[in-house]
């Protein structure tokens, strides 16, 4: 059987399931992939298109949906290189699910607006997990340098494998800076706060993924063989750079936000700095 087409994924406008207003509700029909937790899960949490009505503009309505709804099928597994999500990454089949009027969470058409609340704090939170777990990794490779005799020195005292251990404490260190950045600045302004989670999102997910690459190289076989928790460690935080936006995307986005911060300081009426003086006498540092 040919599986849907992959969706929105990266892309969320082109958001593809939708749901129709009937009387006192909607009617939602769809396919999702690597809905995370979806077997054994009670509810979901759905985002549908839905059309302009009302005062509501078209775009994007969050629902609550209940998984014994009829229309609701768990459909096949996929098989990530991670293990430890209860429920797994399974496909959702959705068909003419009725959701009632009271099961739309906020307002009608802002579903969009409120998953950017959510995913700042939410992306903290697994930068936040994942760094403890970068931590354990650096532990152990640490543990495994002072112990392991070679050439006749201790591993700790050799300088490429300091050279390892001295990158990932500083990529432990910058993650763990930027993570109480941004969740300060959540709480002071969301908006600003949800900008600076993108950048903790690209480099917690891109420095923690280094650390434990790093431990898994300190310990040598033992690092890719299941006698240390190493190579799991490694394969449970590898999606990180996909889900929650992948580091391209983000990195789209802080593009774009740092351009138009700029033009927009320069529409009104900072300096433009790159003039290029192209008289004989060039350009004068101010
Ligand atoms: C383990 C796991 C759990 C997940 N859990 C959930 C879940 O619970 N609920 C849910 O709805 N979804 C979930 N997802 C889906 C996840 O959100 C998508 O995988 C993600 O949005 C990327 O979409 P995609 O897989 O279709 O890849 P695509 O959208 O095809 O992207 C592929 C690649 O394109 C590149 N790319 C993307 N944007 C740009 C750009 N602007 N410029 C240049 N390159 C770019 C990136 O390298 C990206 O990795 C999960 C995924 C995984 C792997």
């Amino acid at each position: 059987m040919t599986e849907p087409h992959p969706g929105a994924g990266s892309d969320p406008a082109a958001l593809r399931t939708e749901a129709r207003p009937v009387d006192g509700g909607w009617v939602v029909s769809g396919d999702k992939r690597f809905i995370s937790g979806a077997n054994g899960a009670a509810f979901m949490i759905l985002m549908a298109r839905t059309p302009a009505a009302g005062d509501a503009p078209e775009g994007a309505t969050m629902f609550l949906l209940d998984m014994n709804d009829p229309g609701v099928r768990v459909g096949r597994q996929i098989h990530t290189v991670d293990r430890y999500i209860d429920g797994g990454h399974p496909y959702v089949h959705l068909e003419d699910c009725f959701v009632p009027d009271s099961a739309v969470l906020g307002e009608v058409g802002l579903g969009f607006k409120y998953a950017q609340v959510r995913l700042g704090p939410a992306r903290l939170t697994h930068c936040m997990r994942w760094l403890g777990l970068a931590r354990r990794a650096l532990d152990t490779a640490l543990d495994r340098a002072e112990r392991r005799e070679l050439f006749g020195a201790p591993l700790r005292s050799l300088g490429l494998a300091q050279e390892l251990i001295a990158q990932s404490v500083i990529d432990i260190e910058t993650s763990n800076a930027i993570i109480a950045n941004a969740a300060a600045l959540i709480a002071a302004d969301p908006k600003a706060g949800s900008a600076l989670s993108s950048v903790a999102k690209v480099h917690c997910s891109e420095a923690i993924y280094r650390v434990m690459d790093r431990a898994v190289q300190l310990c040598g076989g033992d690092g890719v063989s299941d006698a240390l928790p190493l190579a799991q460690y490694l394969a449970e935080v590898r999606p990180f750079r996909i889900y929650d936006g992948s580091t391209e995307t983000h990195k789209w986005a802080i593009a774009r936000r740092a351009s138009s911060r700029r033009r927009a300081e320069v529409a009104a009426g900072s300096r433009f700095l790159a003039d290029v003086d192209t008289a004989p006498t060039g350009n004068k540092i101010p």
